[in-house]
């Protein structure tokens, strides 16, 4: 009999019980704007925000609406504006461009590699074309962080690390994130922590973050922030920051404090079930397994592999045999961008030279989440569909 799977690949877990009886506790005040505050309560965005820095080890954080605010507030507290070019990731997803455009920016794409991280020898020719690097840890690949910040600190580029499927990952020990001058994670449904939409800046740097947290919607009641720079940092900045209101509520922040809590059980529980669907699918021919290198620890949110220099056709037949099979992949590689999936191509608002070398990497790009909702049987499962279905179309050729 042929086998299905039957799981759904966007079904999250619960919100723990604790972070429901605190959100139930903040709707029950009615105060649930983060400055609405009684007497010196620091209020749940503050204490996420101190929880968050302490686990990063960093100096401050900042809470607010969307991992794509966060991109964009770190640009702007760089002071990227219209006509600035910003070096990023050509493999990555449509909220990264759309940040650098939504400053009047201009992306200027760099490569990927086989191991789908940023090719840092296109990154090295690049590199006297931007001052800003948005690095987009990208499905969670981490690329060689020690080279990519000797060619950025020798040619002067400042460094924001986009780590939405890095929350919880490290390179040689340390968190991703706490490498460039600024990191931004998101807090949205699918990503490593579940508040609906969210997300966090990092930062060491006083400047940075008082001009972040000013841009973020703070009017002048920063000083209500626990994680944040000496109040000398914002007497500089307050009154030439504009206020680009995208702040956090204490609702969202109640729900993710106990899930921040939890981060590292649930990095253990998603490696579990990549292992199984690694293991499960290496050996296939005609499919390359993303090998990872050993100064990553990862978050096997997802999983990659690569169809590589297979035909279009072929590519869709394989997707479409699985997903008949209750096997959801995406492919990177397709002309037209359909749902998360896109290609540098896809921004046609940024202009893009072509690469050779990265677009044979893109469009053997195939892609599967797994969320902790599955088990590691489920994962044995998926394996064996994506194994026979990969096998029957490579030897049909
Ligand atoms: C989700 C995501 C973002 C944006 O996060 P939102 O919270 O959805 O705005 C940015 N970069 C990458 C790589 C993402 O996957």
């Amino acid at each position: 009999m042929t086998e299905h799977f039957t799981g759904n690949f966007t079904q999250q877990e619960a919100i723990p019980e604790e972070g429901i009886k605190a959100a139930l506790e903040v709707l029950q005040s009615g105060r649930l704007h983060r400055y609405n505050l009684v007497g010196d309560e620091p209020g749940e965005v503050s204490l996420l925000e101190q929880e968050f820095a302490a686990q990063m080890g960093a100096k401050y954080a900042l809470a607010v609406a969307s991992g794509g605010y966060a991109l964009a507030c770190a640009l702007r507290a760089l002071g990227v504006g219209p006509g600035d070019r910003v070096l990023t990731n050509a493999f990555t997803l449509a909220p990264v461009p759309g940040a650098i455009a939504s400053v009047g920016a201009e992306p200027v794409f760099v490569g990927v590699t086989e191991g789908l991280v940023i090719d840092l020898e296109d990154l090295a020719d690049k590199a006297d074309r931007a001052e800003v690097l948005m690095l987009s840890h990208m499905r969670g690949h981490i690329c060689d962080m020690d080279r990519l910040m000797e060619i950025c600190d020798g040619a002067g580029i400042r460094v924001v690390e986009d780590c939405a499927h890095t929350m919880g990952a490290q390179w040689r020990g340390t968190w991703s994130g706490r490498h460039g001058v600024m990191a931004c994670y998101s807090t949205q449904t699918y990503k490593h922590v579940n508040s609906g939409e969210g997300g966090f800046l990092i930062s060491d740097d006083d400047d940075l973050m008082a001009r972040a947290i000013i841009l973020s919607g703070s009017y002048m009641l920063y000083e209500r922030h626990l994680a944040r720079p000496p109040v000398e940092a914002f007497e500089a900045v307050k009154y030439v920051t504009p206020n680009v209101s995208g702040r956090m509520d204490h609702l969202r922040a109640a729900i993710l404090r106990p899930q921040l809590g939890d981060l590292e059980r649930q990095v253990a529980r998603w490696n579990a079930l990549y292992r199984v669907v690694e293991e499960g699918l290496r050996g296939t021919p005609g499919l390359t397994i993303v090998e990872r290198p050993e100064e990553e620890s990862y978050v096997g949110s997802s999983i990659q592999f690569l169809l590589l220099d297979w035909g279009e056709g072929q590519v869709e037949e394989v997707i479409a045999r699985c997903a008949a099979r209750g096997v959801e992949l995406k492919w990177f590689g397709g002309a037209e961008p359909v749902a998360f999936t896109s290609r540098y191509d896809s921004w046609r608002y940024a202009e893009a030279e072509r690469m050779a070398a990265s677009d044979r990497v893109l469009a053997g790009i195939v892609d599967m989440r797994l969320p902790l909702t599955f088990t590691q049987e489920d994962c044995e499962v998926i394996a064996r569909i994506i194994r026979a279905e990969v096998g029957a179309v490579f030897q049909g050729g």
